[in-house]
């Protein structure tokens, strides 16, 4: 891997500190902008577009009668920009403060979205960056790349989190408005090496939680990893003011997170492969 030379500009929504379900221990997460997937029950619309944008709380406009549309000048705060340009050079000065408690706490920096690979020249340079500087580096990624770039992505991340949002080709275009053939070629090329990972399933009641998807999930972690870890995570509404504040309307207006009940049902289908189940948060 050649040393960075350039010093590309990347755009990015957010920066978490102190995060404790983002990889190995205290992790800084960036989260960049711009996403190819559209899935129903996205809690971070704001993700999706790759370009900065305004999202704007009509509950705190003062409606004055004249509004320059910029937050600078918004007496009431009722607007945000979210998503703002950055060097990868500049972020990783940035993210570098959290470094006293990666060193402690085993941790590192993750880059999450939106979808990582969506940017994709800024992310290599930055994650060699980190290389450099001898930091853990993770990724949550849909894994809609290239499959080049996903081996170019091994040698610069020690730590992989994934979804399988859908195992079954058509509904997984339905629910996130792509088909998944590159997205399972790169889990099993991922799932079969040695690097460290998660897989994911956002558990979606009528959407993903059938029992045939289940099965497949299981079968598939079996055939590719036995033992895998999969996480479970439970469909919530948290998203729904963000839809709101940018004008848009929210796709699963009567959905409901899963009941007890259906987190149960779930797990036991999934408890009948030799993988690790594990529910959000407790690993
Ligand atoms: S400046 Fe702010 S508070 Fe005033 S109308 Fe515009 S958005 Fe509303
Ligand atoms: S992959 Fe993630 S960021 Fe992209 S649309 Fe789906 S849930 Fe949202």
């Amino acid at each position: 891997m050649t040393l960075v030379s350039t010093n590309e500009r990347g755009i990015i929504y957010k920066i978490a500190r102190y995060a404790l379900h983002d990889g190995p221990g205290i992790r800084t997460t960036v989260f960049l902008k711009g996403c190819p997937l559209r899935c129903l029950w996205c809690c971070s619309p704001e993700s999706q577009s790759g370009e900065p944008e305004l999202a704007k709380r009509e509950e705190l406009c003062l409606t004055c009668s004249v509004c320059t549309g910029e937050p600078e000048t918004c007496p009431g705060g009722a607007l945000e920009r979210i998503g703002r340009e950055v060097t990868a050079q500049a972020l990783l000065k940035e993210v570098e403060r959290d470094r006293p408690f990666w060193r402690r706490s085993g941790g590192g920096v993750t880059l999450s979205g939106g979808e990582p690979l969506f940017q994709p020249q800024f992310v290599k340079e930055f994650l060699q960056r980190c290389r450099e500087r001898h930091i853990h580096t993770a990724i949550e990624s849909s894994l809609f790349c290239k499959r080049e770039l996903l081996e170019e992505l091994m040698d610069l991340v020690d730590y992989f989190q994934f979804d399988l949002k859908a195992m079954d080709r058509e509904q997984h275009l339905r629910l996130t408005g792509l088909d998944n053939r590159v997205i399972l070629d790169n889990a099993a090329t991922l799932l079969r090496s040695a690097k460290s990972l998660l897989t994911r399933i956002p558990l979606v009641p009528g959407c993903n939680d059938g029992e045939p998807n289940l099965r497949k999930l299981g079968a598939f972690l079996e055939r590719h990893r036995p033992g895998a870890f999969l996480e479970i995570l439970p469909y919530h509404r948290m998203g729904v003011g963000r839809y709101e504040e940018l004008g848009r309307a929210y796709p699963l207006p009567d959905t409901l997170p899963p009941t007890k009940e259906e987190m149960e049902r779930a797990l036991k289908i999934l408890r009948e492969y030799p993988i690790r189940v594990i529910n959000e948060g407790g690993r």
